[in-house]
């Protein structure tokens, strides 16, 4: 049974994964990249030839849907029916179908309810889970519960800095339509009551990792 749960949210690009990865390594806590599951899930509509815009087709996939992610922080991986995608969910051609697969209201109850299970199942003090709707949907009873946020032009710089094979205006223009699209289904870029911001626009990566650990050791002492 976890004691610790910390929800995490925040648009594309504000760093929650690897800040959120590295914040529970310094806890010792599990870690749960939500977007993961969903991105896996649109990696398997694509491998099974179905198309992502067809709601009916996304749940007939949902049915056949043998995933698996790893909570430890350091030895992280994705599977889907035995085979490892951990890399290929991060392709441009999965980042352009995942919103349409995460828009389907039996997808997200489905993976609400995995990701409530994998976060009471979990064996260590903590977890940090994050995502886009952890927050308000997924944990809102978390202990505690921060949106992550950048500016667009910071977001926009440190995505393309991670995909080098791409364009900064192609991972510009597929970022901004990502968001669009994603804010259409969840209000990730304004703070709900009770959650604290972080706005790493003008921190480092360490600063931004001490401020959610801040975050995180007020709201365990309250
Ligand atoms: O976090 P990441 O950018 O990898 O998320 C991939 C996609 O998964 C998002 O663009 C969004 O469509 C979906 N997602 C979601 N709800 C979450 C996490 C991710 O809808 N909690």
């Amino acid at each position: 049974m976890t004691n610790t749960v910390v929800a995490v949210d925040g648009p594309a690009g504000s760093g929650k994964s690897s800040v959120s990865k590295a914040a529970a390594k310094r806890l010792g806590f599990a870690f749960l990249d939500t977007g993961a599951a969903y991105r896996a899930l649109a990696w398997h509509v694509l491998d099974s030839n179905a198309d992502p815009e067809q709601a009916t087709e996304v749940i007939s996939s949902l049915a056949g849907f043998d995933y698996a992610i790893g909570t430890d922080p350091d030895g992280y991986a994705v599977h889907v029916a035995g085979t490892d995608v951990t890399d290929s969910i991060r392709e441009p051609r999965v980042s352009a179908a995942v919103s349409a697969v995460a828009r389907v209201p039996e997808v997200r109850n489905h993976l609400t309810a995995l990701f409530r299970s994998i976060i009471r199942d979990s064996d260590k003090a903590g977890i940090i889970v994050e995502g886009r709707d952890i927050t308000t949907v997924v944990a809102p009873d978390a202990t505690a519960r921060i949106l992550l946020t950048a500016s667009e032009e910071a977001r926009m710089s440190r995505r393309s800095a991670e995909l080098v094979t791409e364009s900064a205006s192609d991972v510009a223009i597929a970022l901004q339509k990502r968001d669009r699209a994603d804010s259409r289904v969840v209000d990730f870029m304004t703070a709900a009551d009770g959650v604290v911001t972080v706005d790493s626009t003008h921190l480092n990566f360490d600063e931004t990792v001490d401020a959610v650990l801040d975050v995180i050791r007020t709201s365990q002492e309250t």
